[in-house]
């Protein structure tokens, strides 16, 4: 099952949101402290100009102040005074605002300012000495004191003083202008340029976003799709499936458990499991241990109880086997998976097997891996003696004769290894040991056999005594049966050889009784001479089939080679010539194949075939074809000819040793058949014939083919 991480790459986001922070501070603090140069430039312009106007003030207050006094001196009335009485209040105020608007960062221009303090002190004080005198001592008097100048000189040094002050002043005023001017600059220059960057920023990010969002909407759809298969897969399963969570609670069952159990998905999500999958034990009907406790106790897989039955929503009562197994994540165990089936079609079919090898004609005894007997039938009792509680649990060795057991483990286990039908000890005697000490000749059969118990060896054990007294019986009768066949054959051919010698002597005197006393001879004399020699020939001709018959007794130590059909069908022409050019017959033959054997026999073969044909046949002359095909791996050769045939009734015995049908005047010793199976059948063919009375005969033979 495909698990699917749900992993979005965040890194690029927070890198971009980093910057973005970063980005946005270091604007804010360089436009901050822009603005704050900006603020500073600009308070020190507004105190620059407060410098100049305040020097501006404290002249023209003085100015003021000289013009009450002339305008008092000159005309005596109070009210010029105004201004000067004024200026005395204004003038040290205006010199004291001015000290504390130099006080900080204008050292030099307080130096200034201090050295002003005592010409205006001056100043005012001569305008008091006058205004004074003007009281006391007249117009005159106080006219004096002003033409002493005294107060004009201090006047010029304190308008040199604020002149000085004010060229300072306005030389600070147009460089802080220019400062303010370039810090507000700057700052334009910042929020533009840092408007900019979060603009472009807030694209890069808006495209990482958007490139996070498919990424995300991706891998939903995969975590979705990983689901549904998992679902579907789930659901696929023959088996019945529930998971739980850690705490036993269910959360998924698919379908087989749904319809095991009765309980939907809907219903048994959340509920314990016990609620859920109810079992118990099948022999005590004690409720069962719940298997996903036991998972959870222990963090392993583990199997269920034999015989349990789980008790379905409806009360149905199903035989079930299972396992549980936990869900880890990472290492912790996050759930149980139960998987379980029901196994009422198994049972059934074990209790039928049990039954079957009750009923089994054979004595049958089932096996588990370790070789103890599990079951045995009543079959088995009777053929080893044993009752059946003698052999359940036993190791199955003690039915084994002791000489056998060393190896009987290993091939046991060679046999699990590689299980399959098969019966055992091919080729070797097998027996069984019986109670009593006997042992039993057997034939055993192994089949494995896979049950929920686990794996077994069904063993079928047949008693082949009997068999095997029968085969022996059968075996010497063959054997009586080939040294009488060959006693026969000695005997056939001992009298066909040494039969020749006294049927010659016969033959010669006969003719020479002929010769020498024919002219003596009547009629009917001459009549039994002639008998005598027709006696003879036959007598000659049958010995000598006779002999060839028996020498194709048996096999031969000679090794098979390759002999080639149309080699034989030339000699069998030149062997059979005077009759053919006798009958006027065609003899012809098809590209012949090479074939398996000894020439001699196949010429034997083709040319009694052969010669039949010529012999047996009908008013035309006669043709005789050969020709071969391929059939079963062998060739099959066709002789047919145009002859008188053959009735189907003698199809078969026509190949018995004298079996003739057409009477004496065709010659012949009714051995020709027969030698020609004899040669088919020695190299492992078969020879037939199809045929119809005057209808030509076909004889078939097969041969195995030279490569
Ligand atoms: P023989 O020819 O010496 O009698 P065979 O064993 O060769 O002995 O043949 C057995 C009998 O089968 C023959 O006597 C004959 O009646 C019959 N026979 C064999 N070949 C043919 C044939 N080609 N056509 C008709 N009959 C045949």
């Amino acid at each position: 099952m495909p698990t699917t991480r749900l992993k979005v790459p965040q890194t690029a986001e927070r890198l971009s949101l980093g910057i973005a922070t970063l980005l946005v501070v270091s604007i804010g603090l360089l436009a901050y402290k822009a603005w704050a140069d900006f603020d500073r430039r600009n308070e020190q312009v507004e105190i620059t100009q407060e410098i100049i106007g305040g020097t501006n003030a404290l002249l023209s207050s003085l100015k003021d102040a000289e013009t009450g006094q002339r305008g008092f001196l000159l005309t005596g009335e109070e009210r010029y005074l105004e201004p000067y009485r004024h200026a005395v209040t204004e003038v040290p105020a205006l010199l004291d605002k001015l000290a504390v608007l130099m006080a900080s960062r204008r050292p030099e221009q307080a130096a200034r300012l201090e050295r002003m303090r005592p010409l205006i002190r001056g100043k005012l004080d001569e305008l008091g000495d006058t205004i004074r005198v003007q009281r006391t001592q007249g117009s005159a008097a106080a006219l004096a004191i002003v033409r002493t100048d005294r107060g004009q000189a201090d006047m010029d040094q304190i308008r040199a003083i604020c002149a000085e002050i004010q060229g300072v002043a306005n030389t600070r005023l147009t460089r802080y202008s220019q400062q303010a001017r370039h810090s507000s600059k700057r700052l334009g220059l910042i929020s533009s340029a840092g408007s900019a960057a979060i603009l472009i920023l807030l694209l890069a990010a808006t495209a990482v976003i958007r490139g996070g969002t498919r990424q995300r909407e991706e891998l939903i759809a995969q975590a979705t799709q990983s689901r549904d298969w998992l679902h579907t897969t789930l659901n696929s399963i023959g088996d019945a499936v529930i998971a739980t969570d850690a705490n036993g609670n269910v959360s998924l069952l698919n379908g087989v458990a749904e319809s095991l159990t009765g309980w939907t998905q809907t219903e048994a999500a959340g509920k314990p499991l016990e609620q859920v999958f109810v079992i118990r034990n099948a022999s005590t009907g004690m409720e069962a241990e719940n298997p996903v406790s036991r998972v959870l106790r222990e963090g392993r897989i583990v199997g269920l109880a034999n015989h349990t039955r789980l008790i379905a929503r409806d009360g149905r009562r199903i035989p079930i086997e299972d396992s549980a197994a936990p869900i880890r994540d990472g290492g912790r165990v996050s759930g149980v998976v139960l998987v379980f089936r029901d196994v009422s079609e198994r049972l059934k079919a074990e209790e039928r097997v049990r039954l079957a090898v009750e009923a089994a004609p054979s004595a049958m005894i089932l096996v588990g891996r370790e070789g103890r007997i599990e079951l045995v039938n009543s079959q088995t009792e009777e053929l080893f003696g044993y009752r059946r509680e003698d052999l359940l649990s036993q190791t199955v060795e003690m039915l084994v004769p002791e000489r056998y057991r060393a190896g009987h483990g290993a091939l046991r286990a060679s046999f699990l290894r590689e299980p399959r039908a098969r019966p055992m000890g091919a080729g070797r005697d097998l027996f069984g040991l019986r109670k009593d000490g006997r042992e039993v000749p057997i034939e055993i059969g192994l089949n494995p056999i896979r049950t929920s118990q686990g794996d077994f060896v069904l063993i079928a054990v047949v008693d082949i005594s009997e068999r095997k007294r029968a085969e022996e019986r059968l075996r010497t009768a063959n054997e009586e049966l080939r040294r009488s066949n060959d006693d026969l054959a000695q005997f056939a051919f001992a009298a066909s050889h040494d039969l020749q010698e006294p049927l010659r002597m016969i033959t010669v005197y006969s003719q020479l009784l002929l010769r020498r006393y024919g002219g003596r001879f009547d009629g009917e004399a001459a009549n039994y001479i002639d008998f005598i020699t027709d006696g003879t020939k036959r007598m000659r001709d049958l010995l000598s089939d006779l002999l060839a018959y028996t020498q194709l007794t048996g096999g031969t130590q000679e090794a098979l080679t390759p002999v080639d059909l149309n080699d034989v069908f030339r000699i069998t022409l030149e062997n059979c010539k005077a009759a053919i050019e006798e009958t006027r017959a065609v003899v012809t033959s098809d590209a012949l194949p090479s074939v398996l054997g000894h020439q001699p026999h196949f010429v034997q073969l083709l040319q009694n075939l052969v010669s039949n044909g010529l012999k047996y046949r009908g008013d035309r002359s006669p043709r005789i074809h050969i020709s071969a095909a391929s059939q079963d791996g062998l060739w099959r050769v066709a002789v047919k000819d145009n002859g008188i045939g053959i009735a189907p009734e003698y199809h078969k015995q026509i190949f018995g040793v004298f079996k003739r049908l057409h009477g004496k005047d065709i010659p012949g010793t009714g051995i020709g058949l027969a030698i020609c199976q004899r040669v088919v059948n020695r190299y492992g063919g078969q020879i037939w014939v199809e045929s119809e009375v005057h209808q030509g005969a076909t004889f078939y033979f097969t041969l195995p083919p030279a490569s």
